[in-house]
């Protein structure tokens, strides 16, 4: 029997009727990765997940009920999980064996999910292909050669490709938003805050957000439930509530205010990716959704922006990694993290801070500005995910610039830290393609409410 093709709704219910067990559902998904080739794991935790699986069964039949009860998830190797190695995909850390797993880990361990493995990445999340990482790329299930985009790589196939349920993700810039675009999953790039980075390898700590892959809006929605909320080991969360996100699912979109930011469709976009979201944008009218034009003029700003703020705080955060409290030495540093380390210090140099740093930080201000101004007029933004359809591997290997213009839509979300929801809105040329819906701060169940209404609109 083939299980991938049940939600996670359908997956408990199955559990309840004793149709299925959880053991067969992660036997299934355990055979399923050792089939696929496409190098979406680092590490698989099969005799843990048999185990958890056995253990779930019994509760299920003592009643127990826990909204992911029995379902397999996987998680991005970037997230420290108690006795499971954990490797950033550096081989910096190749041995290293966490004492502790993350607050989100442990909550959706407490919900009942059983993780079935740890996914490939670009290594400590640089990149947007999945091509830094020490363990090879993950491939692209759709297009055999290409991308799979990054760096969340992993996560998004092992949901794509039907090798479990749900996998929590990283973004920093995208990392999650734009594999989901590539391969018809929905990704959530939360509010800066709204979900804990404690125990999750820090890139960027005043950019990384904490977010997942799903199959579908409804699924994201109960993730985010689940993970949501303030954590005393992570002082940049905050007691604002966590909103009853499941209220705002099949929710009628009429008199919701869109708005779209013509600095995102200019020149560069995909003509065929602009038509397709052109149409969906024009179902959701049709519904009764209110369009309007909109200008974000500081955009043209975000990636240099981006671009000056990350390695810096990347060249701090990866100072640990010195041999010495973790994991190897850092010649072991792959050539991507070494150019931020460098960029990073250059930045921060005194001498140069006043010019670029602190210049990058008041540029950062005004993008957020942008945000604030247009969420008075519009209720939510929609844009492109990615200028582009997937590239060929190693197309832009050797052209680090050309690499980061994969970004241009997605890191002005994480620079003012709103949310941003990919939803898959159908195939161009026979590949996936994602549009992105952002909002103001802590609005994901309007983000949902949105999504949903593209997930149904059967285009
Ligand atoms: N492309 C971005 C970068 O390389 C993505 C980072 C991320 O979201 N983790 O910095």
């Amino acid at each position: 029997m083939n299980y991938s093709a049940y939600s996670i709704k359908g997956l408990r219910d199955g559990f309840k009727k004793r149709q299925f067990s959880s053991e067969w559902v992660v036997k299934d998904c355990l055979s399923d990765i050792k089939d696929n080739k496409l190098n979406a794991f680092i590490t698989v935790c099969e005799k843990e997940a048999l185990e958890k699986a056995k253990e779930a069964d019994k509760k299920i039949k003592d009643g127990v009920d826990l909204p992911l009860l029995g379902i397999p998830i996987s998680i991005k190797d970037i997230y420290l999980t108690k006795g499971i190695r954990t490797t950033a995909a550096s081989k910096v850390l190749d041995n290293y064996i966490p004492q502790y797993s993350a607050t989100v880990v442990e909550k959706l361990e407490d919900a009942g999910a059983i993780i079935i493995g740890k996914t490939n990445c670009d290594a400590w999340a640089h990149g947007s292909s999945g091509e830094n990482s020490d363990y090879g790329s993950t491939e692209n299930p759709y297009l055999e050669g290409y991308v799979p985009g990054g760096s969340s790589s992993g996560s998004a196939v092992s949901v794509a490709d039907n090798m479990c349920f749900a996998s929590m993700g990283t973004d920093t810039c995208g990392s999650i938003r734009l594999p989901a675009s590539f391969f018809n999953v929905v990704g959530l790039k939360p509010t800066y805050g709204r979900v804990s980075r404690y125990g999750i390898i820090a890139m960027a700590s005043s950019l990384d957000s904490i977010g997942h892959f799903t199959r579908y809006v409804e699924e994201s929605a109960l993730i985010l439930s689940i993970t949501a909320g303030r954590d005393m080991n992570d002082a940049t969360t905050t007691n604002e509530k966590v909103d009853d996100y499941e209220s705002y699912l099949r929710k009628d979109i009429k008199g919701v205010k869109i708005g779209l930011p013509k600095e995102y469709f200019t020149e560069g976009l995909d003509r065929k990716i602009k038509e397709g979201i052109e149409k969906e944008v024009k179902s959701l009218e049709k519904r009764g959704a209110k369009i309007e034009i909109i200008s974000l003029p500081n955009t043209k700003h975000a990636n240099a922006c981006y671009y000056i703020i990350q390695p810096a705080e990347v060249s701090s955060n990866l100072g640990r990694y010195d041999g010495i409290r973790y994991g190897n030495g850092r010649d072991l540093f792959g050539e991507e993290a070494k150019r931020r380390i460098m960029l990073g210090t250059y930045v921060l140099s005194s001498g140069y801070y006043d010019a670029y740093y602190k210049k990058a930080m008041q540029a950062r201000t005004l993008i957020k500005k942008d945000f604030d101004d247009a969420f008075k007029e519009v209720d939510v933004i929609i844009t492109p995910v990615s200028p582009t359809l997937p590239w060929k591997l190693g197309e832009k290997t050797s052209d680090p610039l050309a690499m980061y213009l994969s970004d241009i839509y997605t890191v002005t979300a994480n620079l003012a830290g709103i949310p941003g929801l990919s939803v898959p809105i159908g195939l161009i040329d026979d590949l996936p393609v994602g549009m992105q819906i952002l909002g103001p701060h802590f609005s994901e169940g309007r983000l949902f409410q949105v999504g949903q209404a593209v997930e149904d609109s059967g285009l």
